[in-house]
Order: structure tokens, then sequence, then C-alpha cells
């Protein structure tokens, strides 16, 4: 782990950014794995799927770590959703933002959410449009059980490394229009194992990093 925060170290140095913060994404890994990395000090840790997170929590009943939701979610998790994690990254839709709010716990903090925006317009992907962002936005800001941190992207995993540039600094272009006008979002969470030197040149202020700290993953997600 310490290597990855020293590359993340040396890229944002080399581009002149401020090192983005290091979200583990632990899918598929074991409980144990996360407890080996939290023993280091990492405290973020991305979870696909409703399901598994609920799983691994109750093994690891670690206090002081941080839960991201990263996978597609279905409406029907929402509440299994609020309940379990400190921050949602897909957030794609207003059906989303009223069941979050619902269902997010009177004694919790109000949960964290980004917009999972579909920057490449990729049919086989979730994120709303460019467009929707700003009326998603408001949605969000309406409701006290939720804060709006920022903006979440997985772009097209094209082979021109010029290209994808191009989707983060698009990426980029829409979360300084988003917190133009909502000072609170202060999160661009982009760039994975494979490109996230090119997200932090691009301006990301998370990475979210799986098989660089973990190595490849053991098996297929189950799907929950
Ligand atoms: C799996 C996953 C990652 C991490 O991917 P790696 O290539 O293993 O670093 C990041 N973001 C999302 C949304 C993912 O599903």
């Amino acid at each position: 782990m310490h290597e990855v925060l020293q590359r993340l170290d040396n890229v944002a140095k080399r581009v002149g950014r401020p090192r983005p913060r290091l979200l583990a994404v632990s899918k598929t890994q074991p409980a144990a794995a996360i407890a080996e990395l939290a023993a280091l000090g990492q405290r973020a840790f991305g979870e696909n799927y409703v399901q598994e997170a609920a799983g691994k929590q109750a093994l690891l009943a670690q206090p002081g770590l941080e839960w991201h939701l990263i996978g597609h979610l279905q409406s029907n998790k929402a509440r299994e959703a609020a309940t379990l994690f400190d921050w949602v990254q897909t957030v794609d839709r207003g059906k989303l933002v009223t069941a979050l709010a619902r269902y997010r716990p009177a004694g919790s903090p109000p949960l964290n959410v980004l917009i999972q925006v579909n920057i490449d317009d990729e049919a086989s992907k979730h994120g709303c449009q460019p467009e929707d962002v700003p009326a998603l936005a408001a949605a969000i800001a309406a409701e006290p059980r939720l804060v709006l941190r920022g903006l979440m992207a997985i772009p097209a995993p094209l082979p021109d490394p010029e290209r994808r540039r191009d989707a983060f600094h698009r990426m980029k272009t829409l979360f300084d229009t988003l917190a133009a006008q909502h000072p609170q979002a202060d999160t661009l969470s982009m760039g994975m194992s494979d490109d996230y030197e090119l997200a932090i040149a691009e301006g990301a202020t998370m990475v979210r990093v799986g098989t660089a700290l973990f190595g490849a993953r053991p098996r297929k997600p189950e799907t929950t």
C-alpha cells in the first residue's frame, strides 16, 4: 500500500496537483485483506455489491473505516445501502436520491453522495448524462440527509491514452462547474489501477484502486 501511496505522491508532484485520496477497492477480496490494509492506516474502502459489503462489515466490526459503494445501486437495495455505507458514489437518477434520503438512519451523519456520470455515453454503463448533473445536484442539495460531495466516472477503457485523458478532462470541467454552484462538492472520483496517472493529471481528487493494491482479483464478483 505504501508503494501505491508513494506513486500517487510522485505523480501528483510531477503534475503539480495535491495527492488524491486513495479508495482501496476491495470487491472480491476477503475481509482479512481489508483488515491488513486497515492496520497499515488505510481508511476508505470501496465495494461494488451491497450484500458483499454487509458480509465483510459484519466480519470486521472495525471502527473508523469509511465504506464507499462504487457499484450500480438498484432502488430496492437503497435502504440497505443507506444504512451500511458512508458514501454512495453511483447516484445517477432522482429516484435513488429520494430513496437514499428517506432511508438514511436518523442517528447517522448525512450520507455522502457522488453523482455518477456516463462520460463516454456508453450503452453498457450506468451514470447520468452530463447535462443531467445540475438537476440531480439540486435534488441532492435539497435533501438534509444527503451531502453532495461531487462526481464519479468510469471512462471507456479506450486503448488510446489521449482519448482517455479527454474523458477525464471533460469530467474536470463538469466538476468545476458543479463546485462553483455547490461549495461542499470537493470530490472528483476517477482513475483506477490502469489509468490513475492520467486521472490525477486531469484533476482527480480520489482514485479508486483495486488490482494495484491487492493484486489480481481472486474470482468474479457474485451478483447480488
Ligand atoms: C473494480 C473497480 C475499480 C478498481 O479497478 P482496478 O482496475 O482493480 O483498480 C474502480 N472503480 C470501480 C467502479 C470498480 O468497479
